[in-house]
């Protein structure tokens, strides 16, 4: 019988042996934050259609009245202002400590694995991060905060500093590639690792969800850790279908 504890077990005996583990992130390890996700019934986009109109490219670069309106909302007061990591971001710090982590990819925009504490440096932010804004023209790219400040000081569509082009949020939007430089470096942890550790994603986004199959065709370990199955449950050494918080923690020795 393949119990949640001996599961548990055999992950943590798969990590104790890692010298080298990737780990990839989705919105489920950071729903204990208190974080929704997008599409469930108290997801961001069910409840407010605006900022899911925002978040396609075509109608933020081609209206400047989702931008206002995206800005205005924004100004209001930081949605994820109160939001702090927990113990799942804790746990993958942890991994770090043990010098076991070669790459934290993840899909989340929110920052809360570089406040727990893992290394800017080791972390792919492959769907980029809503704390900072970027030029769509130029490389200009600030903190989100300081051209808040602009807005609530009434510039209601700050153009970009240096070029006049447009600002946004410096995240992937629909519509808009991922940095090839980021997916390189994502491939290549998912190659280099011996362990590959999937948390608190369905696997369902393309391109990103190949690097688990990357890992598994050249030789890794996988582990995956999720609320619900995935379609690469089959290919994983050890499935857990588990609370993330409680779990990882014990996967990563962060508790006994
Ligand atoms: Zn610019």
């Amino acid at each position: 019988m393949d119990t949640l504890d001996e599961s548990i077990d055999a992950a943590r005996s798969l990590v104790d042996g890692a010298q080298a583990i990737t780990v990839l992130t989705g919105a489920g390890i950071s729903t204990d934050s208190g974080i929704p996700d997008f599409r469930g019934p108290n997801g961001l986009w069910t409840k407010d259609p605006a900022a899911e109109r925002a978040s396609n490219i075509n109608f933020y670069v081609g209206d400047p009245a989702v931008r206002r309106a995206n800005w205005a909302q924004r100004a209001k007061g930081s949605l994820w202002a109160n939001v702090d990591p927990n113990a799942g971001h804790q746990a993958l710090v942890e991994l770090e400590r043990r010098e076991k982590l070669h790459t934290l990819i993840t899909q989340n925009v929110d920052e809360l694995h570089q406040r727990a504490g893992s290394s800017p440096d080791r972390v792919i932010e492959i769907h980029g991060t809503t704390r900072k804004v970027a030029c769509l023209e130029c490389d200009y790219r600030d903190d989100m905060e300081t051209v808040l400040d602009r807005v609530r000081a009434g510039e209601a569509d700050p153009p970009c500093p240096n070029c006049g082009g447009i600002l946004k949020s410096a995240t992937i939007s629909f519509g808009q590639s991922l940095i090839a430089e980021d997916l390189q470096r994502a491939e290549r942890a998912a190659v280099e690792c011996d362990l590959f550790l999937a948390v608190g994603t369905s696997l369902a986004v393309f391109p990103i969800n190949e690097t688990i199959k990357v890992a598994h065709q050249t030789g890794s370990k996988v582990i995956i850790l999720n609320g619900e199955a995935t379609v690469f449950d089959p290919i994983a050494d050890v499935v857990l279908h588990a609370g993330i918080s409680e779990t990882l923690p014990r996967i990563v020795r962060a508790v006994a």
